[in-house]
């Protein structure tokens, strides 16, 4: 009798990163042989080094835009800068990363029989004319702007995972993900949460870019892992895009004022310009996700943010 292991061996692409480790420290929970590659641009060892000592887990100094050949059963393809001032610092790179490093993933899905899963992004809809954005939405992207070679990026990248698809017959999972925050966010990269979290912190002024009318949908990271995995073990048919976040909104003022509150900040509040091409609003509509998948977030605002700001003190504290 052959006896067959339900260990997978699961290539998580950005490993490193903000919801990689999370990712990688999931699957690895869930019993499974996790390989991480990350190039280190924007995650660091930091977010794993509680992981290095399992006997299951594997990390790869690696480029995705490199061809990788190695033997797996699932690839989550996570590997992207994700906040603008990342992104844009070496603007041809993250296309290269996003555009090269799905053909490479979508080669070795092809080669190994791999399911592949693509971190994409709300950002595929630019700024959306419709509201709160379906999956059926096309965007409004502008090809040609500083936030182009994230956005385009991404939606080359999707083309990519859906032409592998109709021409090989490949595995695909596609998520378009909304905002997300939680432990382990990068202090420094720029988004709003971890901004506020840690100008609150510091007792510096918080930064609220135009007249901070502008909504985004914040979902906590442990409900976003939830949703990856339960897409990745979803019937064949259902390859997305699914559309992952929480459809709350909030203005960028309410966001800072609930900081606020949570940390008992004295900071006040400064207006700085919009950044160029910044979407007014944003939500979710995640009708797809809840009849497919029987997933909605539960994770509400105010109690995602209290272990993030204790995360973002911890890291303050220790000098960080
Ligand atoms: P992150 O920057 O923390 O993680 C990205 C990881 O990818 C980092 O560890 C980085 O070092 C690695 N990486 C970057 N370029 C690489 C390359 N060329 N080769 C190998 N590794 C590379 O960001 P995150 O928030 O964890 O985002 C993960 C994925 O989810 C990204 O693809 C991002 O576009 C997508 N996403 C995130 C959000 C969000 O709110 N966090 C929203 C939409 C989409
Ligand atoms: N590739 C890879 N690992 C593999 C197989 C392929 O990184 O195990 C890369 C390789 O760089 C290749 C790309 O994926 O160019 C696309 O593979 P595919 O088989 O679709 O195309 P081709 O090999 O014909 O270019
Ligand atoms: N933002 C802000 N202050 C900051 C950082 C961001 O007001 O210090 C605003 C930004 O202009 C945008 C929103 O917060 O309207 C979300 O920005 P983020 O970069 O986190 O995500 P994205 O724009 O990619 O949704």
């Amino acid at each position: 009798m052959f006896s067959y292991s339900l260990r997978k061996r699961i290539l998580i692409t950005g490993g490193a990163g903000f919801l990689g480790s999370h990712l990688c420290e999931r699957l690895l929970n869930d019993g499974h042989d996790v390989i991480c590659l990350d190039n280190f641009f924007t995650g660091t060892r930091d977010n794993i080094l509680h992981l290095l000592d399992n006997p299951h887990f594997e990390v790869l100094r690696h480029d995705v835009s490199q061809p990788l050949y190695t033997e797996v059963d699932e690839i989550y393809n996570l590997a992207c800068p994700a906040s603008p001032p990342h992104y844009q610092h070496d603007p041809v790179h993250t296309t290269k990363t996003s555009v090269l490093g799905a053909i490479n993933m979508l080669g070795l899905a092809k080669r190994t029989g791999a399911k592949v899963f693509q971190a994409s992004t709300s950002e595929v809809y630019g700024d959306p004319a419709i509201h709160p954005q379906p999956e059926s939405y096309w965007g409004n992207v502008n090809p040609i702007g500083p936030r182009s070679c994230y956005d385009e990026g991404k939606r080359c990248a999707e083309t990519l995972f859906f032409d592998y698809r109709r021409q090989h017959q490949l595995r695909i999972k596609v998520a378009r993900i909304f905002n997300t925050y939680g432990p382990r966010m990068h202090p420094n990269d720029g988004r709003v949460v971890s901004n506020f979290i840690v100008q609150a912190l510091r007792g510096d002024p918080i930064t609220v870019y135009g007249d901070g009318l502008q909504t985004r949908s914040f979902c906590y990271v442990d409900d976003l892992i939830e949703v990856f995995v339960r897409l990745m073990d979803s019937p064949d048919d259902l390859t997305g895009p699914v559309n992952t976040g929480n459809p709350g909104e909030f203005t960028m003022l309410e966001l800072a004022q609930k900081v606020i509150e949570l940390t008992g900040s004295k900071s006040k509040l400064v207006h700085k310009p919009l950044p160029h091409d910044d979407p007014k609003q944003r939500q979710p509509d995640i009708t797809l996700a809840r009849e497919r998948l029987g997933w909605e977030p539960k994770i509400k605002l105010e109690e995602g943010l209290r272990p993030t700001i204790a995360y973002f003190d911890q890291l303050l504290r220790s000098g960080q």
